[in-house]
């Protein structure tokens, strides 16, 4: 049995499919459902005894405690966040909340927890934070990329919360000894993806006719990594990583956001030839600048790689053309959340939320 935090999230989601398809170990998923949690995204586990889903707060430490007494598990995966920039900026207090004393509460129930097992139990036992690279802050455009090193410089609210929460983890395996695992990802796009991320946002605009926004000259670069692969990084280091460790998870796949739209574009030109406006990438317009926009992130992926033999299975170009058809072919997922239906959907098939 395994605990995953945020597991009705983008990532989480695609996580627990995989994790339960790939070993059968049963997960216990505890989710707050803000907005970016969607249970719809793990309906093929409805009836699927090895999918405990409980609706909660990793501040609540009560219930934690009761989680983990309950159900014993021998690993907790974290991806439970306040996950979006732009949000960030607008209201930097959820991200504070759930992103570092989320982790701090989830931290002291674990440890107590943790130590309360038997010998052999503790040993086995992990802990593994999921987390970002834009903890390192902004790369130029000669600078090598970003490797485990790297001295931590955010920028944002999200990144400086995320870094305040690497830290504790941090801390918490020098001081206490609990068996910590931390990954720090690139940008992940793929199926179930929440549309207010730049890939599906673009593709969801780019079908009703409207403009396709992008922040100021949209050379800011990123790299991109296919969510399948970054949920098998994430395995690989549960099963092998060394403890205190972090592991940085990247696809070797830097693009410029204007590289990225216009490539969604081409693809929806020839699957979706009769959108209102085409070709697609007439709809591009350039919007004020994101305050503090960070000007590249490049993720140096060799510790992994040669330590723990995992390397992304997706490029760029077969990952971008999966996700673009699981967006066309799971319209209705996308109306779902965007319409309110989805709300209507947990009311009765959970109770509300
Ligand atoms: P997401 O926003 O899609 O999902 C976050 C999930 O956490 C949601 O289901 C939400 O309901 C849940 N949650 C939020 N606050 C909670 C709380 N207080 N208690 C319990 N659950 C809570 O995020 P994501 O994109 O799936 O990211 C998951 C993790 O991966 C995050 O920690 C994020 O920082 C990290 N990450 C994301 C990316 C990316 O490109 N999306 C890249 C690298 C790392």
């Amino acid at each position: 049995m395994i605990l995953v935090t945020g597991g009705a999230g983008f990532i989480g989601s695609n996580f627990i499919l995989n994790w339960i398809a790939a070993t059968g170990e049963p997960v216990v998923n505890l989710d707050k459902l803000t907005y970016a949690g969607n249970l719809e995204n793990l309906v093929s586990l409805k009836q699927d005894a090895r999918h405990i889903f409980v609706h909660g707060d990793i501040n609540d430490r009560t219930l934690v405690s009761k989680l983990l007494e309950q159900h014993r598990p021998r690993a907790i995966l974290h991806f439970a966040a306040e996950s979006h920039v732009d949000r960030s900026i607008h209201g930097p207090e959820d991200f504070i909340q759930t992103n570092i004393t989320g982790t701090f509460h989830l931290l002291e129930e674990v440890r107590a927890y943790w130590q309360s097992l038997a010998a052999a139990e503790k040993n086995a036992f992990r802990f593994l934070h999921v987390s970002t690279d834009e903890v390192y802050g902004s790369l130029g455009a000669d600078d090598a990329p970003f490797s485990e090193t790297t001295p931590y410089a955010p920028n944002s609210p999200y990144s400086a919360s995320k870094a305040a929460s690497d830290h504790l983890v941090r801390a918490y395996h020098h001081t206490y000894g609990l068996p910590v695992l931390t990954t720090n990802c690139s940008n992940n796009y793929g199926p179930y993806q929440f549309p207010e991320k730049l890939i599906p946002l673009i593709m969801l605009n780019a079908l009703n006719g409207k403009a396709l926004p992008i922040y100021g000259d949209g050379m800011n670069v990123r790299d991109w990594l296919y969510v399948g692969d970054h949920c098998d990084a994430i395995c690989a280091v549960l099963a092998k990583g060394h403890l205190g460790e972090t592991y940085n998870i990247g696809g070797w796949n830097e693009m410029t956001n204007l590289d990225v739209v216009h490539t969604v574009c081409a693809i929806l030109d020839k699957l979706h030839p009769d959108s209102p406006v085409t070709p697609h990438a007439s709809l591009i317009t350039y919007v004020k600048d994101r305050p503090g926009h960070d000007r590249r992130y490049a993720i140096d992926a060799r510790k992994i790689e040669q330590e723990l033999g995992w390397k992304p299975k997706e490029n760029f170009e077969t990952g971008i053309q999966k996700t673009v058809q699981w967006y066309l072919d799971n319209m209705q997922w996308v109306e779902n959340i965007t319409s309110g239906t989805y709300q209507k959907w947990v009311d009765k098939n959970y109770g509300g939320r």
